[in-house]
């Protein structure tokens, strides 16, 4: 059974990442969806939370699974047993960080896990979670960013 795992932030998610979410699930047995809990950031939705919005938008993909992980990206992948990590590429400005990390995590798994790396629909090649947070703050539209469902939770986050 192929299995991935595609980790991020989703804070919060936006059709970018869904469109991933979308595009590996087509190529892989199984993709679990895994929630970084970074400690040092500070986000706008907690990670239960995050975890709960990418189940209800991906309940229809009968493949994904979502998780979270704190930790090794490499102990998460071996804890779940797959061995391809999925990145989504928007521009140049992303390549040297993916690079960087996927050389870093094959290293670090005695080269037993790989990243592949999905370029961007080009609809959503300029759309980051960071854009979206920024946008709303000043209550700007965000509609082409997110769906429905998530806009709301976001606006909220601003006015309470
Ligand atoms: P991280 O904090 O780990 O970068 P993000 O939630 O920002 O987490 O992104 C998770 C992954 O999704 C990264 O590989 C990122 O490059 C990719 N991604 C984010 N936005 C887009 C987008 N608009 N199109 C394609 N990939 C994207």
């Amino acid at each position: 059974m192929k299995k991935a795992i595609y980790p991020g932030s989703f804070d919060p998610v936006t059709y970018g990442h869904l469109d991933i979410i979308q595009r590996a699930a087509k190529a892989f047995d199984e993709l679990i969806v895994s929630v970084l809990d970074n400690k040092t950031k500070h986000p706008l939705f907690s990670v239960d939370e995050r975890v709960n919005i990418l189940k209800e938008l991906t309940e229809e993909l009968g493949n994904v699974r979502i998780g979270s992980y704190n930790g090794l990206l490499v102990d998460c992948c071996r804890k779940e047993g797959a061995h391809v990590i999925i990145r989504g590429l928007r521009a140049v400005t992303d390549f040297e960080y993916e690079l960087q990390m996927a050389q870093t995590n094959r290293k670090l798994a005695d080269n037993s896990v790989d990243t592949m790396f999905l370029t961007t629909d080009l609809r959503y090649a300029y759309l980051s979670s960071s854009t979206v947070k920024e946008v709303a703050s000043f209550e700007g539209d965000i509609s082409e960013f997110v769906p429905p469902m998530v806009a709301k939770l976001v606006y909220n986050k601003y006015n309470s």
